[in-house]
């Protein structure tokens, strides 16, 4: 039989207690929190569960990731995302201007200098130049 002193004893409790507090810090910080990365609506480039997430709420959406190209071609856009609605002007913003970089859930972490984080697909960034069905103007 193992005999265990009490100084051992004390030793093992301090070990395992600083062990399960430094893996609840870890588990818990946002410093180890994995980093949004951008959205990859091809999923081409990106397969993981994260991204794959971002694509279905982003197609619930009408996201695009170049409105320049979907004004051009909205049959392809749609294509992309069909939800996808061809923008309109509204007041005082053409809709060439409705892009990400100018809308209201843009930098929703309201980082300096901006991020190109949105409200509406959080676990990924979005493209500055893309668009969608929810854009609304900063105000
Ligand atoms: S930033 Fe605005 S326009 Fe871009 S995806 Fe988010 S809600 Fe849509």
């Amino acid at each position: 039989m193992k005999v265990t002193t009490r100084r051992n004893f004390f030793k093992q409790v301090f070990f395992y207690t600083s062990a399960g507090a430094l893996t609840h810090l870890l588990v818990n910080s946002e410093a180890f929190a994995a980093e949004p990365m951008l959205i990859d609506m091809t999923g081409l480039k990106r397969k993981d569960a994260a991204n794959k997430g971002c694509v279905t709420t982003a197609k619930s959406i009408g996201y695009v990731e170049d409105l320049a190209a979907a004004i051009k071609d909205p049959a392809a856009a749609k294509k992309a995302s069909p939800s996808y609605m061809p923008h309109t002007d509204k007041a005082g913003h053409k809709a060439a201007t409705q892009t990400c970089d100018t809308c209201m859930f843009y930098n929703y972490k309201k980082a300096t200098p901006a991020q190109p984080t949105c409200m509406l697909i959080p676990a990924c960034l979005v493209h500055a130049k893309g668009t969608c069905n929810s854009w609304a103007a900063k105000t």
